[in-house]
């Protein structure tokens, strides 16, 4: 038995190559164009005549195992045995012959799976792991997902936006959640609450000290045991204290909020990445459906839909209507929250793909 286990990897994910499609392993680099005959469905073009039919489905990226087996038991039967999965957990199929596209998607949607996800369409959210495993979260973006989905699911399965729109979640304020055209990460609203019996067994305080981006943390005494204190006027509830931390908590039913952000955008390919922007803040953490939040996404992306012109993304739309017209159409109130006054934050946040020193 030992015998047949390969021998682990150190670092790295396995070479992906062994495990793509032998037309797509063999046109790597050479493709001619690609189009888009119908939402949810790519076709490749290589210079030598190879075409390579790509069919994408929406998943809800936690897979249980019988799900998983289902879905590739569906590209063994119907596809042509190769399957990968996007940064956005949509699982793709690859096909070379016309012919087996529609059988596939039958067997897709016969199955509950949603085709879609291409091009001006918005793609699955991209999300963080929530209360499945992580031990910091303040909400759960699987769930934030699941219910905004339920409800974007026409514009997943139809390519009717202006441009593509990347949505995100984000379960703590700093750690794993992305940027994107439309964000919905977690926003604490008051500091951590320590317990400082347990300070001192659990946390390495010069390392917690060292955490806070404005230093407001201090060691202190407290009841005769070395424990941490937090200057609260200092304090920008980050939370970044409390992963090394965990005494110092600071998830709070009532007090742990959601934010919406808009204009995220990765991409240089016709003007310089940019950064989202704050558009509404303490927005309840509402479970199991959060539906304060889903409405404000819902109201943004109509907004886009109906003024963006084609092919603007969400943050080239707003730079052309601006910001005052932005915050009417999408009915949010524009506050003093919204205002950026870290005067830090010209110098450390790059605003293009240039390394700067
Ligand atoms: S975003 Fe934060 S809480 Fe959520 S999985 Fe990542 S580290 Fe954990
Ligand atoms: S929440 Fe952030 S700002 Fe506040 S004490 Fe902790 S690390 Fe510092």
């Amino acid at each position: 038995m030992a015998k047949e286990m390969r021998e682990p990897i150190e670092t790295g994910c396995p070479d992906p190559f062994q495990y793509m499609h032998p037309v797509m392993r063999r046109n790597f680099g050479l493709w001619a164009y690609h189009t888009h005959p119908r939402p949810g469905v790519l076709l490749h073009v290589a210079k030598n005549g190879d075409q390579v039919w790509t069919i994408r489905v929406g998943t809800q990226r936690i897979l249980d195992v019988f799900t998983l087996r289902k879905l590739c038991d569906i590209g063994d039967t119907y596809g042509e045995g190769y399957v990968h999965f996007t940064i956005r957990s949509n699982i793709e199929y690859m096909v070379t012959d016309e012919a087996k596209v529609q059988p596939l998607i039958d067997a897709i949607e016969k199955e509950g799976f949603i085709v879609g996800g291409t091009q001006n369409s918005v793609t699955m959210i991209s999300h963080t792991q929530g209360w499945l495993h992580c031990d910091i979260p303040g909400t759960d973006a699987s769930g934030v997902v699941k219910s905004m989905m339920d409800e974007l699911i026409d514009e997943f399965r139809e390519a009717n936006m202006p441009n593509r729109v990347h949505l995100t979640t984000s379960c703590c304020q700093i750690n794993c959640g992305g940027q994107g055209d439309i964000a919905i990460n977690v926003q604490h609203t008051k500091p951590p609450k320590i317990n400082h019996d347990l300070v001192a067994n659990v946390c390495e305080r010069p390392t917690v000290v060292a955490r806070c981006p404005v230093a407001a943390i201090r060691p202190a005494m407290v009841n005769g045991k070395p424990s941490l204190e937090v200057d609260e006027k200092k304090c920008i509830c980050c939370g970044a204290c409390f992963p090394p931390c965990p005494p110092m908590q600071i998830n709070d039913a009532e007090h742990t909020k959601l934010a919406i952000w808009v204009g995220g955008n990765h991409s240089n390919a016709r003007g310089k990445p940019t950064f989202q922007k704050l558009v509404a803040a303490g927005i309840p953490n509402n479970p199991p459906r959060w539906p304060e939040a889903t409405a404000i996404v819902k109201r943004i992306l109509k907004a886009y839909k109906e003024g963006a012109r084609d092919w603007e993304r969400i943050n080239e739309w707003i730079e052309r209507i601006g910001w005052p017209r932005f915050f009417e159409e999408v009915e949010l109130p524009f506050t003093k929250y919204h205002i950026d006054n870290w005067r830090g934050s010209r110098k450390s946040l790059n605003s293009s793909t240039y390394i700067r020193f």
